[in-house]
């Protein structure tokens, strides 16, 4: 391996690039370490027994104080949220307010139908909440800047207005869906613990360590972000991840929401699945950020958690690398155009946060 050459995990093909990753002395990364531990650690029913006496802990809570609601469903119409408030409704026999911190850029029919249709097919209570085009467009260039990603509002957002709306409506339970052990490596919780979301847990794994004070644009005051920021006093909130009590199955999930509630799915360009991310129209060039920073994109991540669990080899998942990461997305033109930037001022932002010289290939 020449000093060119980007290092690779020798399990699935996950790079030295990652944010936090780490390797053993074979060459295995850390996300296949803890792969490797939660197949063989985790007591699934044991597990199941904690979760059915947290939602029976809330049940209670709700009852006792007459909420319409016992548990709050961050939601946007992904496979993964879908999944979750099925799961919540049909399985758990839970009463959710399904809660979604939108990031305001205009869906798909297919996008749109599944965030506004599936929580009413399910007979549920739906708060959808955007902020304006001015401040997002703010927003995206400013973290551009100074983090090379434009998704802070929406990552931030979705951590924080839940819980606004957790404290202010006496909903102290929230339901969130795959555990960050699948897919972070840094600033996340490992799969053997049980992840929860506090405030420290949600600037790390939420807030990638940029605070709104930060983020803020200077046309902006800081009460113009007030529902990106962590509800303020003490409050309590217990915010879990159901992938920590059940096993998350992507493939199985999917196939359940589709059958049930007619979910609907669409490619999203770079992928070879073509039922992640459709919940955001501009994911694509959110993976071209990651790509100009990192050297991977959504194929390296997708790939090597097929790998791990034994769908593809890793020749196979390389040779999906190299075909489909990397390349322009066409939702640019669209996105540049939306947002107000130009395009060489986007990928220059963005470079300027690059871990490895951009030309360095495998
Ligand atoms: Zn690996």
């Amino acid at each position: 391996m020449n000093k060119n050459t980007l290092k690779r995990c020798t399990k699935c093909v996950m790079p030295e690039t990652w944010s936090g990753i780490s390797f053993d002395e074979d060459g295995v990364c850390s996300l296949c370490s803890e792969f490797m531990k939660k197949k063989n650690k985790i007591n699934w029913k044991e597990r199941q027994k904690i979760l059915d006496k947290i939602l029976h802990k809330f049940r209670r809570y709700a009852k006792k104080r007459n909420n319409k609601y016992n548990c709050i469903v961050g939601y946007s119409g992904g496979k993964d949220t879908v999944y979750t408030l099925w799961a919540m409704v049909r399985k758990y026999k839970m009463k959710p307010l399904v809660v979604t911190f939108d990031h305001s850029f205009t869906l798909s029919p297919e996008a749109e139908w599944n965030l506004m249709e599936i929580p009413k097919i399910l007979d549920c209570d739906h708060l959808r909440f955007s902020i304006g085009n001015g401040l997002r467009n703010a927003l995206c260039k400013k973290t551009t800047g100074i983090m090379g990603d434009f998704c802070w509002h929406c990552h931030n957002g979705v951590g924080t207005f839940p819980a606004r709306i957790s404290k202010q409506w006496d909903i102290p339970l929230q339901i969130w869906g795959e555990p960050t052990a699948e897919y972070q490596t840094e600033g996340a919780y490992k799969l053997e613990d049980i992840e929860e979301q506090d405030e420290e847990h949600y600037q790390k794994v939420f807030q990638a360590g940029i605070k709104p004070e930060m983020a803020l644009p200077k046309e902006y005051a800081i009460s113009d972000l007030l529902p990106m920021v962590w509800p303020e006093g003490n409050f309590k909130l217990k915010a879990i991840y159901l992938g920590n009590y059940e096993p998350w199955d992507q493939r199985k999930h999917v196939e359940i929401i589709t059958k049930e509630l007619g979910w609907k799915h669409n490619k999203v360009e770079g992928t070879y699945v073509d039922w992640d991310k459709v919940d955001c129209p501009y994911e694509s060039v959110r993976d071209w950020q990651k790509f100009i920073k990192r050297n991977l994109g959504r194929t390296t991540f997708q790939a090597s958690k097929d790998v791990r669990d034994g769908l593809i080899t890793r020749k196979e998942a390389l040779r999906l690398v190299k075909t489909l990461d990397g390349k322009r997305p066409k939702a640019m033109d669209k996105f540049i155009n939306d947002v107000g930037i130009l395009e060489e001022d986007f990928n220059k932002l963005t470079k300027r946060h690059a871990v490895i010289p951009t030309n360095r290939k495998e």
